[in-house]
């Protein structure tokens, strides 16, 4: 079962202008072959699928807890895409309503390379690559055989790397650049811990590859906050009470790779302690809520007042 909280894994600072192009390149992290929907669909199936749970368990727990985490990174991901079309606050343009439609204030969206974004999703995300492409279930691997899964998983976290190195690097908002920064720490953390799963079963030491590529994370700005606060070595269960049984493969003596700041590896129970939504305000041009938004707030707040 999964346990649902209203807040993002990390809180995301506010983009400094309306940029349709940079949200585009931000999908890539999103639906591209190596995106967190990528992640989630494997693990989440891994997971399902997984033989000889109880037998298997620090195993099957590794995959199991790392699913949680990759849905919340769909969650990031895609608040970042959206707050990156949708540009600044501007305090009550939900009730301002929209400007002349005959004067064509979508003008500029027609040009926007992914401009479906606009026309189809008012300015949303949806599980699509940089270029539209949809993400579908042929991205999923699910062998059944854990060696292989896991090595695909190593893969995978390697892969999503480069894509979040490559789409770092071609975005200077402050919005896009922190969903790279912290998600560059946790896919180093779950590259990390496929790596130490393979050693246990096979005793090939693979996290030596690590990083791949090789740039360490303290030579990304937006990396050394997560670092100093120790990311880098903390590997959540994201359950009450399960899936503790991470400790034997995360931790265990194991300690956090030679190019991030030193200390042993841990297990924190439960999940991060998250930040706050950021509120996106209405796209008018786009009647999103609607074209008169007035009466719909009106009816929500009496209906919040009531169930209190
Ligand atoms: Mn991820
Ligand atoms: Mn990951």
């Amino acid at each position: 079962m999964f346990l649902r909280v209203d807040k993002l894994q990390i809180e995301l600072p506010p983009p400094m202008r309306q940029d349709p192009n940079a949200a585009s390149a931000l999908q890539e992290l999103l639906g591209g072959k190596y995106g967190e929907m990528s992640t989630l669909g494997n693990y989440l199936f891994q997971s399902f699928n997984f033989r000889s749970k109880s037998k298997l368990k620090p195993f099957y727990s590794l995959v199991a807890a790392i699913t949680a985490e990759e849905l919340g990174h769909v969650e990031l991901v895609s608040n970042g895409v959206a707050m990156l079309a949708n540009g600044p606050d501007e305090p009550d343009r939900d009730v301002a309503g929209p400007d002349d439609i005959s004067d064509a204030p979508y003008e500029t969206m027609k040009d926007a390379r992914l401009a479906a974004a606009f026309f189809s999703h008012g300015g949303g995300a949806v599980p699509v690559d940089s270029n539209g492409l949809s993400w579908n279930k042929d991205f999923v691997t699910t062998t059944g055989n854990v060696i292989f899964d896991l090595l695909h998983n190593f893969h995978l976290e390697c892969g999503a790397r480069l894509h979040k190195l490559r789409v770092y690097e071609s975005l200077t908002d402050p919005t896009g650049r922190e969903v790279c920064g912290y998600l560059l720490v946790r896919g180093s953390v779950h590259a990390h811990a496929y790596a130490l799963a393979l050693k246990k079963i096979t005793g090939v030491e693979i996290e030596k590859m690590l990083p791949t590529p090789n740039i360490p994370l303290g030579n990304i700005p937006e990396c050394q906050k997560y670092l100093a606060e120790g990311s880098h070595r903390c590997l959540y269960t994201f359950s009450p009470e399960d899936y503790r049984e991470i400790a034997g493969v995360w931790g265990n003596g194991e300690m956090a790779l030679p190019d991030d700041p030193p200390g042993e590896l841990e297990v924190v129970e439960g999940m991060p302690d998250g930040g706050k939504i950021h509120e996106l305000v209405g796209e008018p041009c786009a009647f999103t809520p609607d074209y008169a938004p007035e009466e719909m707030f009106e009816i929500a707040e009496k209906l919040y007042k009531k169930s209190r």
